[in-house]
């Protein structure tokens, strides 16, 4: 019997499980995949502390994302790095100027603000004249360029490995974890009048087929636009979200990422680099289907394409090197404002205001910046619910460093033999790699180089077949279902 069942390893139910166990609770943290082999490895893999200002000027949202941004650059300092970003503008109306200069004033403000130490300080913003901003970024449009702004920001390139790293250090200090182990089910018992109480989890394991159950006292389910399927009966989808990026070639000049405010619909567009390209991204559209295979339509491209040639207009956009699509439950749009913001999350006890359903609590939205926040509130709220509120130690996840591992070293080049059968064995002795997918996609950064990571199969296949006695069958089963995924990045061509 577990305190706490956490389902979903995405960055956010990774750090619900790192904190509660950093806290002394028991853990089981289940991932139907892979850690954070859903949304959170299709998104920007920005920390946008200050730029939130641009679409906001809620002075405590930036404040507490700021804050939040320099938590990860102290906690985190071999994945997250700061970055500069180049925000050029054309001609707007003297609003948008307005909240611009506003934003960018208080972001720097905020800077010096000596309750949110920065780690270390960040260059305060400079505003560019249009032929300073064409000499970082070459490409962009020269017709109707104002200027630019240059601000300071921070990145997580390898996001994916945030969360299994997050992950991994929730079982360094006691955590269960069960990848490729799909939650079929909650397990429910009587409470009385009419009530039930979750106290468990009916689990499957997706590549033995083995199955089982796993009791709690608490359930927290943080499975992203999964959540209807845990909810609501067979058939009945909610609104989802898709939001489509592509990757794009390199773009010439300084390693800027380049953020484009879309004042329609109070989102940015981003371009950044990318190994071997840029990704762009993205635009939102209504999603129904098969969350597992959720793509990028060849409509949905065009239109991401049009919109970012509007900026670059140079730049060879008509053959993207692959698209992605991540389906979430729909964020509010940060409609640009000057007022108190509208909350990005929501963490709900189902017992909560006369519910009926109580040792479930959902934990939903958020951006990168502010999941370890988010992760905080629901833990405590976890120990409230657990009647262990003064006995537990507080939260420690904004000062404990997340360990550097000594993970073999594998770049964006698939290395000679023995390096890659090293990486191989440290990935599944150290870092519950159980398939091919698993070590090319999110244990190196193998799949996006030129050949999607082919040439280095033959010796993965081998040495995990060693590791972990895979069959002929199971290891024509890796190949198709490494295959499938690749498709699926080069769906647009065809639909
Ligand atoms: C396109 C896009 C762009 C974004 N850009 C930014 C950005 O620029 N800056 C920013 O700060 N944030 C951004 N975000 C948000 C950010 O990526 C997410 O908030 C963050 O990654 C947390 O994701 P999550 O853990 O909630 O969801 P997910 O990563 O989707 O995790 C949910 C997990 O639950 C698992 N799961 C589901 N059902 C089950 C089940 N029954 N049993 C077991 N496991 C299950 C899934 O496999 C999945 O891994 C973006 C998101 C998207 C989609």
């Amino acid at each position: 019997m577990y305190d706490i069942v956490v389902i979903g390893g995405g960055l956010l139910g990774a750090s619900v499980a790192r904190d509660a166990a950093g806290r002394g609770l028991s853990v089981c943290l289940f991932e139907q995949e892979d850690f954070g082999a859903g949304a959170t490895s299709r998104g920007s893999r920005l920390v946008t502390g200050g730029l939130n200002a641009l679409q906001t000027l809620d002075f405590t949202r930036v404040r507490e994302d700021i804050r939040e941004r320099e938590i990860l650059r102290r906690v985190a300092p071999h994945l997250v790095h700061s970055q500069s970003c180049l925000i050029p503008f054309y001609s707007q109306g003297v609003l948008a100027q307005a909240r611009l200069r506003a934003g960018l004033a208080l972001t720097d403000a905020l800077g010096f603000d000596p309750s949110l130490p920065m780690h270390p300080l960040l260059p305060v913003h400079q505003l560019l004249s249009p032929s300073e901003a064409r000499t970082r970024a070459p490409r962009l449009r020269a017709e109707g360029l104002a200027g630019a702004a240059l601000v300071w920001e921070a990145v997580v390139p390898r996001i994916e490995r945030l969360a299994l790293e997050l992950a991994l250090d929730a079982r360094r200090q006691g955590a269960s974890l069960r990848t490729h182990t799909r939650v079929e089910t909650l397990c429910w018992e009587s409470a009385g009048r009419g009530r039930e109480r979750a106290v468990g989890v009916r689990w499957t394991d997706r590549l033995t087929g083995e199955s089982g159950r796993t009791d709690a006292h608490l359930v927290v389910a943080s499975v992203g636009a999964w959540q209807f399927e845990l909810e609501a009966p067979p058939g009945n989808q909610p609104r989802l979200s898709k939001s489509v990026s592509i990757i794009g070639p390199p773009l010439p000049g300084r390693e800027d990422i380049l953020v484009f405010p879309r004042e329609e619909e109070g989102r940015l567009l981003v371009v950044m680099p990318w190994p071997q390209g840029s990704w762009i991204g993205s635009i939102e559209t209504d999603f129904t289907g098969n969350l597992d295979t959720a793509h990028a339509t060849g409509e949905e491209v065009a239109a991401l394409v049009r919109l970012v040639r509007d900026f670059l207009p140079t730049v060879a956009w008509d053959d993207p090197a692959g698209a992605q699509a991540a389906v979430r439950l729909p964020l509010p749009p940060h409609a640009a404002s000057f007022g108190v913001a509208p909350p990005t999350y929501d963490i709900r006890d189902h017992a909560a205001n006369g519910g009926a359903q109580d040792g479930l609590v959902t934990v939903s939205g958020g951006r990168v910046t502010n999941v370890r926040a988010i992760a905080e509130e629901a833990v405590d709220l976890a120990c409230r619910k657990l009647g262990r509120a003064l006995s537990t130690p507080p939260c420690r996840t904004a000062s404990q460093p997340l360990p550097t591992l000594a993970v073999p070293a594998v770049g964006a080049q698939v290395p000679d033999d023995p390096a890659l059968r090293v990486a191989v064995e440290w990935a599944v002795a150290e870092e519950e790699c159980r398939t091919v997918r698993d070590f090319l996609q999110r244990r190196t950064p193998l799949a996006w180089t030129a050949d999607g990571g082919r040439s280095a199969i033959p010796v993965i296949l081998e040495t995990m077949a060693g590791l972990l006695g895979w069959d002929g069958d199971r290891r024509v089963r890796e190949v198709k279902a490494y295959e499938a995924d690749l498709a699926l990045r080069q769906a647009f061509r065809v639909l």
